[in-house]
């Protein structure tokens, strides 16, 4: 018998079928034995009546216990439909069970929401928490996002490449994370916190439409929307200008979220630029939503450009406001060449915000070596450390690279506003807790004195700080 899948069952009635799953929700009616099953699919109620062959065996049955069941689907009484459920039409009427695993009660309970669970304990059992209808839900909605991206990606003659996960440590605006090497004692690698610069050097490649599904690792200070670890749709575009890239960009997300059944507010999106948005709503990510369409869901996209190139930094010299790589605009190539009038520079960035959260920024970048030093020289950066640093992207920029650009996407962020959810660890299989922790496993934790010995390492803090 070939296995059926529960949302299958109310097209199956007067069938004998095999279902697989999980034992939700036991509850005995006299001397019926009712229980619901649940697989990926959803919950179907199974009886086992005292006639059944099944009968003893379905007495011994436990929530969350693994089962292989073989029943007749049978049509509901009118009256006692479930509309509230798709499968509220039929129930499986047991004639054999089998136990396939059985299970401990639970350390948390899987109904509801779980928002009032302690978070070391959801983070703990995630594997259970994720059984949660509304975290099926979410990872399956992202899923699909990511799905879609996809597609409208490959049909738009884009590859996907993977980058390096150990790599150089490079300033990007946060804190890198690092890998001790075992074979360079001393010297350490960075985990990415973007594929920024390879993903420019694809360009020089010749690859001309690249996307990834980047992990990216900062070590930032934790919040409700920021961990250690999000995932990009990050992707780069030869022979493009801005408003091409925009527009393309803008042509992704409305085809994959109206697809999803989204509604938008506004296409195509608004383009604001970034003094204005901080002269009308105080801040470069705003909500354009009223009360109404926040109540519906509706998604108010909107693009922010025309930020300043760069800011002032604590020393009172400059650093970059978004990405060091960038090209500026037109307008702004003598003052950036010449050093000029740097406040005024303006950034090629797009940052693309919706319902008050960035979900995404990019740029059209410097592809000549003189533009990125330029940049590089008003930040304060003498030759040596522009050699010692951006030396190789300098180097790559002498061999023809291309006009460029491209944006990256957080995937996290852009499915907590599908799904209406306020933390990223809602929409991220394995998060990390608030403190910094992970899943599941234990981590960080100390390792062996020969794995220390191995990589050339000593610990120096007081046993008593842990
Ligand atoms: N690398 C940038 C970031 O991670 C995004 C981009 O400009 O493509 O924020």
């Amino acid at each position: 018998m070939e296995r059926t899948l529960i949302k299958e069952t109310p097209e199956r009635i007067g069938e004998k079928v095999e279902l697989f799953g999980w034992v939700d929700s036991r509850r005995d009616h006299g001397k019926l034995i009712f229980f619901d099953i649940r697989d990926r699919s959803g919950i179907v109620q199974a009886v086992v009546t005292p006639k059944s062959a099944a009968y003893e065996e379905a007495n011994k049955l436990r929530d969350e216990w693994v089962i292989r069941v073989v029943a007749e689907i049978k049509a509901r009484p009118e009256k006692m439909i479930n509309e509230g459920l798709s499968t509220g039409t039929v129930e499986a009427a047991i004639s054999e069970l089998e136990v396939l695993n059985e299970s401990e009660t639970p350390p948390l309970p899987l109904k509801g929401d779980g928002m009032d669970i302690d978070e070391d304990v959801r983070l703990k059992y995630r594997y259970l928490d994720l059984r949660r209808e509304r975290l099926q839900k979410n990872i399956k909605l992202r899923s699909e996002f990511v799905d879609r991206c996809r597609q409208f990606l490959f049909e738009r003659d884009f590859s996907e490449i993977e980058t390096p996960m150990l790599t150089k440590s490079t300033a990007e605006g946060s804190r890198d994370f690092v890998v001790p090497s075992r074979l360079h004692k001393g010297k350490f690698f960075a985990l990415p916190q973007s594929p920024q610069q390879y993903k420019q050097l694809l360009m020089t490649a010749g690859f001309e439409r690249y996307f990834q599904l980047a992990r990216c690792i900062r070590d930032e200070d934790l919040r409700a929307d920021r961990g250690f670890e999000h995932t990009q749709i990050d992707m780069e575009v030869s022979f493009v200008d801005r408003d091409e890239f925009m527009k393309m960009d803008e042509e992704m997300i409305t085809t994959v979220v109206e697809a999803m059944g989204y509604k938008i507010k506004e296409k195509p999106f608004p383009r604001i630029s970034y003094k204005t948005a901080i002269n009308e709503y105080g801040g470069d990510k705003f909500d354009l939503r009223n009360e109404a369409e926040k109540q519906d869901g509706v998604l108010a996209f909107a693009w922010v450009t025309d930020f300043p190139f760069f800011e002032k930094a604590d020393d009172g010299g400059y650093t970059f406001s978004h990405n060091p790589f960038s090209a500026v605009m037109p307008e702004s190539l003598d003052d950036l060449l010449k050093g000029e009038n740097v406040e005024n520079i303006i950034s090629s960035q797009y940052d693309l915000v919706c319902n008050g959260f960035e979900v995404g920024g990019g740029s059209i970048r410097a592809h000549r070596a003189d533009w990125l030093e330029a940049a590089l020289k008003i930040m304060g950066m003498d030759e040596e450390k522009i050699q010692k640093d951006y030396g190789h992207m300098l180097e790559a920029f002498k061999y023809g690279t291309p006009p460029h650009g491209g944006i990256a996407h957080g995937v996290e962020r852009m499915i907590m506003i599908l799904s209406g959810e306020e933390y990223l660890r809602e929409v991220q299989a394995f998060p990390q807790s608030s403190s910094g922790r992970t899943s599941v496993m234990n981590a960080p934790e100390p390792i062996s004195d020969d794995q220390l010995k191995e990589l050339g390492l000593k610990i120096d803090i007081k046993k008593d700080k842990e």
